[in-house]
């Protein structure tokens, strides 16, 4: 499985079958990592950066530590990060592969600077794809979704990101992930908005619900912790349906089949603004206010802190 994940830019190119990495990379001597007891493999050649290796080295680091957070343990063991370098600054597109041990292909500019590094969400969303099964090209909008939701929540989590800026994210974004006209449903509606934000408009839905329905004891971060236990992440190809069938096991709930049942084939309805409302969520000039007294906001709140689920954490490690 291979994707091109660019959230800038408004265009959408999904399962690429890409060739290998670029001649560049393919003479970088690799710098070994152990970060967390996860092998990394980081290729690229130092002189090509104009901040030399250190901020690159450190931006790998704290990408896999915030991802590993989220999950309870990082998705894979090994993993390879070859890393070609075009011109200017920022860190601009990403692919993962798992079909031949996790690879993660990602462009960064020569000019990258340390700050550029340390609000990057590219490479935390793509480590994000190694953590959910292969569930096909007509689902790519839970593969991207997923990516795209747990990427703000994860870096929040870990303190990398203010929580009010992704909520600020989400307020104006999420409107792209609403049906159109024509609209087929989730499954049959690949369009980039459909596939990202639509996907994250799916996961914020499921993540309220379940919350709702359990007392806000648990999410979908329980879920998701509960799907990358039980399959190893993007390595398997799982049929969609045993994905929400594991993650609503975790939980409790039939959250997850329910909501794809009514998303899957057929445009489903979603009024925004009374969401934000009840979650005391106020968009304010291309931020948002939050207000403590709305009648979700602990769950808005709760959505943004590491789970204490003990029993989905720590023991679950896979072996080396
Ligand atoms: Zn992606």
């Amino acid at each position: 499985m291979s994707r091109i994940c660019i959230r800038a830019g408004w265009s959408f190119v999904a399962m690429l079958g890409l060739a290998g990495p670029s001649a560049a990379a393919m003479d970088a001597r690799p710098q070994l990592l152990n970060v967390d007891g996860v092998r990394v493999s980081l290729e690229f050649l130092d002189s090509d950066f104009t901040n030399g290796a250190e901020p690159l080295v450190l931006w790998v680091k704290r990408s896999l530590g915030i991802v590993a957070a989220y999950y309870g343990h990082f998705p894979v063991s090994d993993l390879r990060i070859r890393v070609s370098s075009t011109s200017g600054g920022g860190v601009r597109h990403g692919t993962t592969f798992a079909a031949h041990g996790a690879l993660i292909r990602i462009t960064v500019g020569r000019d990258v600077t340390p700050a550029q590094l340390l609000n990057d969400w590219v490479l935390v969303h793509e480590m994000t794809h190694l953590a959910l099964p292969d569930v096909g090209p007509e689902h790519a909008w839970l593969s991207e979704g997923v990516a795209v939701y747990v990427e703000g929540i994860a870096r929040a989590q870990a303190g990398n990101r203010p929580a009010v800026d992704v909520w600020a994210e989400e307020a104006g974004s999420m409107p792209r992930g609403l049906p159109q006209e024509d609209d087929a449903g989730l499954d049959h509606t690949h369009t980039w908005g459909r596939t990202y934000w639509g996907g994250a408009l799916f996961c914020l839905l499921a993540d309220v619900q379940i919350r709702q329905r359990t007392g806000n004891k648990v999410g979908l971060q329980s879920a998701l912790r509960a799907v990358l236990r039980a399959s190893g992440g993007l390595v398997s190809d799982w049929p969609i349906e045993r994905v929400f069938a594991v993650g609503d096991a975790a939980v409790g709930t039939k959250v997850l089949e329910e909501l794809y049942a009514r998303s899957k084939d057929v445009p489903l309805a979603t009024d925004l603004p009374a969401l934000w409302q009840s979650l005391g969520i106020e968009p304010a000039g291309g931020t948002v206010k939050l207000h403590d007294d709305a009648p979700l906001a602990k769950i808005r709140d709760a959505i943004m802190r590491a789970p204490v689920d003990s029993t989905l954490a720590g023991s679950d490690r896979p072996t080396p």
